[in-house]
């Protein structure tokens, strides 16, 4: 390596984002709300590893699925085990299900967030290292469930204030019906093989279904013209799908039944849904679930019938912006100004006590000296409302000037031991400040 290069910057990883301040209040809005609302439907909040044994996602996602064939970041171990970065939430709740001896009989309602990883071709709205809040009701047999989780995701959009979403929704029956419907998919395929991709014809004698998930445009046409799953529903599929649709209703959510929804991956039966959004370009879907009957069976657990569905932070987050629905950043609430070794030491034990006095107040203190011009000029850029300003001159005589900074108005002073009472009355009449332009005061 030539020294030139030894010194040059090191670039991110391609599909993989920071997310910056400038973001981050959205995220975090998001995140709190979406924590609330699950809360307040009963979800319990899961922490489950990035990483597991790959033998996992390829028994659960299924080996003809996009994930599994090419998305999934595999490495082996130092101690030779082969493992993968999560590509997706549900198989790792449904493990840590069993692992930790969870079923049995019950019932548990989760929900986890965090980041997945897919080695996909990075664009808008499709990144390789990407964001999920995840929510998994395990044991129960719906549709109630089903319902539930539908609604919550549309109180989410509501009070997260995305208007722009479409919910559609399917059945794909049990595994039973999904066979007869397979043999009808082949014999319709192999009368076309030869206007097949080559991910279609290898996945016409691995997993048919999955060529209805193709996103090739070239396949469109073929697959609009393919059979339809929902004329070979299972009387019992058919009356939950009913109830599914007849409680929408009364729930006043609209909602559109798109037979030729699959979704990509293996383990789902029945109820399958989506939330999509025409403000997000051609990732358009937001929120993707439904119903996975067979999985826990299938990783070794006993029988439990589930739901779930994964919503995509990053997508959600540009919806909300789209909406000018993120809430504006709180600027803080106090500036320290000080001059002198003995006022900056001063400044830092009045900035701790009134800290304790007034908790949940953002109080800044001017760091790295400068003049009266300079540290004013970071008092104002960080969005403060007010400045307090201390002086050799003001703490020889026990005083602090304090000084609005979002209204005309001059300064006046406090006996230091008043301070904090001062300031908190002065708070609650002030107008709140100006967004911060530089939160960090630098400036
Ligand atoms: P898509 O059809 O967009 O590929 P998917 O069917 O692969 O989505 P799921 O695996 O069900 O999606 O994931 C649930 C949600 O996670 C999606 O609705 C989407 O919002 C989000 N998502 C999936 N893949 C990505 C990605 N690579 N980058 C960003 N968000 C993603
Ligand atoms: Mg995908």
């Amino acid at each position: 390596m030539s020294p030139e290069e030894a010194r040059a910057p090191i670039q991110p990883v391609r599909g993989m984002n920071d997310v910056l301040p400038e973001q981050i209040g959205a995220w975090q809005h998001l995140e709190r709300c979406a924590q609330r609302l699950l809360g307040a439907y009963g979800y319990e909040e899961l922490r489950l590893p990035l990483v597991e044994r790959t033998e996992l996602f390829k028994r659960s996602i299924g080996e003809y699925t996009d994930i599994v064939e090419k998305e999934m970041y595999t490495f082996e171990d130092a101690g030779g085990d082969s493992l993968t970065l999560r590509p997706e939430a549900t198989a790792g709740v449904a493990r840590a299900a069993i692992s930790n001896g969870l079923l049995r009989g019950a019932r548990h309602k989760f929900w986890c967030s965090g980041a997945m990883f897919r080695h996909e071709r990075p664009q808008a709205g499709r990144y390789r290292q990407f964001h999920q809040i995840d929510v998994e009701a395990l044991g129960f047999a719906g549709p109630d469930v089903d319902v539930e989780l539908i609604a919550l995701t549309a109180r989410l959009w509501r009070e997260l204030g995305v208007t722009r979403v479409r919910l559609l929704i399917n059945s794909l029956g049990t595994a039973a019906a999904r066979a007869i419907y397979r043999e009808r998919l082949v014999e319709y395929f192999r009368a076309h093989e030869t206007a097949l991709d080559e991910d279609s014809r290898r996945r016409l004698t691995g997993n048919p279904l999955r060529i209805l998930d193709s996103k090739n445009p070239q396949m469109r046409a073929l697959i609009e013209a393919a059979p339809l799953l929902t004329d070979h529903l299972d009387a019992e599929s058919r009356t939950h799908f009913g109830a599914l649709c007849a409680a929408l209703e009364a729930l006043d959510i609209p909602y559109s039944v798109n037979p030729r929804l699959v979704r990509g991956l293996d383990y789902y039966s029945r109820t399958v849904f989506e939330w999509v959004s025409d403000a997000l370009g051609s990732q358009d879907a937001v929120c993707s679930g439904g119903r996975y009957d067979g999985l826990i069976a299938q990783l070794g657990g006993e029988s439990t019938p589930a739901i779930g569905f994964a919503l995509g932070m990053e997508r959600c987050v540009a919806l909300m912006q789209a909406a000018a629905s993120v809430p504006a950043a709180t600027p803080p609430e106090l500036y320290i100004v000080a001059s002198g070794a003995q006022a900056e030491r001063e400044a830092a034990r009045l900035a701790e006590q009134l800290r304790d006095a007034l908790p949940g107040r953002a109080v800044l203190t001017n760091l790295g000296g400068g003049n009266f011009k300079t540290q004013f000029r970071r008092a104002d850029r960080s969005g403060a409302r007010l400045a307090l300003i201390l002086g050799e001159e003001e703490l020889a005589r026990g005083v602090a000037g304090v000084k609005p900074l979002r209204r005309e108005g001059g300064q006046s002073e406090c006996p230091l031991p008043l301070l904090a009472e001062r300031i908190g009355q002065l708070l609650a009449q002030e107008p709140v400040g100006a967004a911060a332009r530089d939160e960090t005061g630098r400036g």
